[in-house]
């Protein structure tokens, strides 16, 4: 099972809570009027300059062990090395909101227009996730329609260069997904363009084997502690 999922960009416009908290405003703060402002301004060229596309590709469990693999450089107690042996079904995915927009979020820093370029920027991070949390239900909605997911109960991605999963991993996830179909290309670095563009694997399978904690020692340097809202949520589901 293999796709490129075209996305309406107004199923990705992230509202101003998500976006000014990613800034650093505390949940409880009032954002003044001229932070409105700025965040109303990024999204009118969000809607204007983003072209949101993703593409996933499902793999066995056994194509998949190379690919998380990748060079050995994983931390040894990655939570996924762990969690995708026990799933009922993988699927490697990238997802972008493509070049236009990086361009000028790039344009803006370049000219000084911090405030604009740093709203937009969170704009297009926010957006990015929202773009995947899409393909996700695509392609969960394609398993149910496909019949082969009867046991699964949860979903969660993944992406390399976080959980204890090294960055490395991009170049052979590449060569399985070839995501440059939809525009996204690697650097030798194995960063991503357009740098808004996220890649990853979804893990679909029972809730029991989602289970991990915070306090490996990737997780020092954590700002986001993600994994627990994300575990808390599929505790909390059907
Ligand atoms: S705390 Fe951060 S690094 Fe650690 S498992 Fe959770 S999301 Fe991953």
């Amino acid at each position: 099972m293999r796709k490129i999922v075209t996305i309406r960009t107004e199923e990705t416009v992230p509202g101003p809570e998500v976006v000014l908290q990613a800034q650093g405003l505390p949940p409880s703060a009032t954002p003044n009027d001229q932070t409105l402002a700025l965040y109303r301004a990024a999204i009118s060229t969000y809607l204007l300059l983003s072209q949101p596309v993703a593409m996933y590709s499902q793999i066995s469990i056994d194509d998949f062990r190379s690919v998380f693999n990748g060079d050995g450089a994983n931390a040894k107690d990655a939570p996924l090395g762990h969690i995708y042996p026990r799933s009922d079904a993988l699927a490697l995915f990238a997802v972008t909101v493509g070049e236009t927009l990086t361009a000028e979020i790039t344009r803006l820093f370049e000219t000084n227009d911090f405030p604009a370029g740093a709203m937009l920027d969170s704009v297009a991070s926010q957006a990015a996730e929202m773009a995947a949390a899409c393909v996700e239900r695509e392609y969960l909605n394609d398993l149910k329609d496909s019949g082969t997911n009867a046991d699964a109960t949860a979903t969660l991605p993944f992406s390399p260069g976080y959980c204890g999963w090294n960055l490395s991993s991009q170049i052979p996830l590449f060569h399985a997904l070839h995501p440059e179909e939809i525009g996204i290309i690697l650097s030798e670095s194995c960063l991503m363009s357009p740098l808004k563009s996220i890649s990853g694997v979804f893990v679909v399978g029972p809730k029991e084997i989602f289970q991990f904690d915070d306090k490996f020692d990737f997780c020092e340097d954590c700002q986001t502690r993600s994994c627990r809202a994300r575990l808390a949520a599929i505790r909390s589901s059907a």
